[in-house]
């Protein structure tokens, strides 16, 4: 069929007439209408729930206090957020950061990572989980992604231990957990460290027991978009009293506290940074804090539900929690787009096509193992000096780094929907699933017409 008649065929029967033919099942009244970026009306136009969450009547009369107070500097409100931090997550001490980055830098170096160790990574994550290992002058060891999970693929980790990995840091990316039990396992076989990255998962539990509580650390973020929204601020969680007083007296300059001690008058006993929280910080968290629970309660009920509705549209393969996972954070709810069930319509163009029914969308990250920061580090002093030539050449790096699957997922196949969407309702879930299937209805029309 020539491409004008066969236009005017799919003008004269409609393209979604045909469609539901083949997919009864999954058509509603809505599949009829013409997608919106090709000027139809959209699925959705009202609002979705704004991020963060401020309530005036609860929120606002401690930060407020603290302002007129004048004690701005960390005192007792950073204390006390630290201290419901620990409760929360379970484990005996919580120290608070200015972010989510810096928790990471200052639980490497306190762990004694540094110059010439190896820390293993994944390559699906945010930038700061890579940045803060070489800011350490570690190198970092990318394992490559279970796509299933969209987590660290925990088999594939052993193959990259060498003499000289000192750690890993699994990240508990999206919010979803990481395969934590499996990775502790490993870790303790090989005598390493385990600093999970919990940036994106307040809340998340294996076995009703919350991330940030396994490794010998956790990191959080508490930055504007995270799920405990500060607007900056960061926190490391351990159960390592030790641990804990170096990274408290790192954070404070490098001053003595709990068992860092020297002699009396001797100053200042370790090369510190200044990494505190202010007052007013600790008081909007401590606002937040007490919505957190509900919220991720609210997150899982949606995700669930809308996992279930989308997992019966052909090209839309949902995220999979491991059995041990009671609850998960849902920074982020993520699934795969396979085009070959969207008649190849390419992700870019669903992703145009979605935005336009008014479901905010994105396609998410880029592979982490190939990007000219790396390259930056590599060629810096620091790393000239204690790395050889060899160890530096990018060539090789990139051979050993090597991660397909997770190069297909970041460049072909992952669809996000923000967290924030998942605090709407219900129905507002069905908006969501409506759109896809409107989209999957009109799959071939939108190829043709891209
Ligand atoms: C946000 C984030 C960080 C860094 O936190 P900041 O507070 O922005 O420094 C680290 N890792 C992951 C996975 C994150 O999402």
């Amino acid at each position: 069929m020539k491409n004008k008649s066969r236009r005017a065929f799919l003008k004269s029967t409609g393209i979604v007439a045909a469609g539901t033919l083949l997919t009864p099942s999954i058509l509603s009244a809505t599949d009829r209408r013409t997608p919106a970026i090709l000027g139809g009306s959209p699925v959705r136009t009202k609002p979705w729930p704004a991020w963060p969450i401020w309530n005036k009547d609860t929120d606002e009369k401690i930060v407020v206090d603290d302002l007129r107070s004048g004690i701005w500097s960390r005192a007792s409100l950073v204390t006390q957020f630290e201290q419901e931090w620990a409760a929360y997550i379970g484990t005996k001490r919580s120290l608070t950061v200015v972010n989510g980055t810096n928790a990471l830098i200052a639980s490497l170096l306190q762990m004694g990572i540094g110059g010439g160790d190896e820390v293993i990574v994944p390559p699906y994550t945010f930038i700061a989980t890579v940045a803060a290992v070489l800011a350490t002058g570690a190198m970092p060891v990318f394992v490559d992604t279970d796509v299933a999970s969209w987590q660290i693929d925990a088999g594939k980790i052993e193959a990259k231990i060498t003499p000289r990995t000192r750690a890993i840091i699994p990240v508990h990316i999206l919010g979803l957990p990481a395969d934590m039990v499996r990775i502790m396992e490993i870790a303790k076989k090989h005598d390493l460290v385990v600093i999970e990255d919990a940036c994106q998962a307040h809340g998340a539990e294996i076995d009703h027991r919350r991330v940030g509580s396994f490794g010998h650390a956790g990191c959080w973020s508490f930055q504007n978009s995270k799920n405990l929204a500060i607007g900056e601020g960061g926190a490391i969680t351990s159960n390592d009293g030790q641990f804990m007083d170096k990274c408290y007296s790192y954070h404070n300059y490098g001053n003595p506290y709990g068992s860092v001690v020297g002699q009396v008058n001797a100053g200042t006993l370790i090369a510190g940074n200044k990494l505190r929280l202010t007052e007013y910080q600790a008081a909007i968290g401590l606002g937040q804090l007490k919505r957190l629970q509900g919220e991720t309660e609210k997150r899982n009920a949606n995700a669930a539900y809308l996992r279930g509705k989308l997992s019966k549209i052909p090209g839309v393969i949902p995220y999979k929690l491991y059995d041990n996972v009671t609850k998960a954070a849902f920074h982020l709810f993520p699934f795969r787009y396979d085009k070959e069930g969207f008649k190849g319509l390419p992700r870019a163009d669903f992703l145009k096509a979605l935005n336009a029914e008014g479901i905010p969308c994105s396609e998410g990250y880029a592979p982490l193992n190939k990007m000219p920061y790396l390259e930056n580090a590599f060629g810096s002093k620091n790393y000239r000096k204690m790395y050889t030539a060899a160890e530096l050449d990018m060539h090789a790096f990139n051979d050993r780094n090597n991660c397909p699957l997770n190069d297909k997922l970041c460049n072909e196949e992952a669809v996000w929907f923000y967290q924030s969407l998942l605090l709407a309702d219900k129905p507002d879930m069905d908006d969501i699933v409506n759109a896809i299937e409107k989209i999957h209805a009109n799959a071939g029309t939108l190829n043709m017409k891209k």
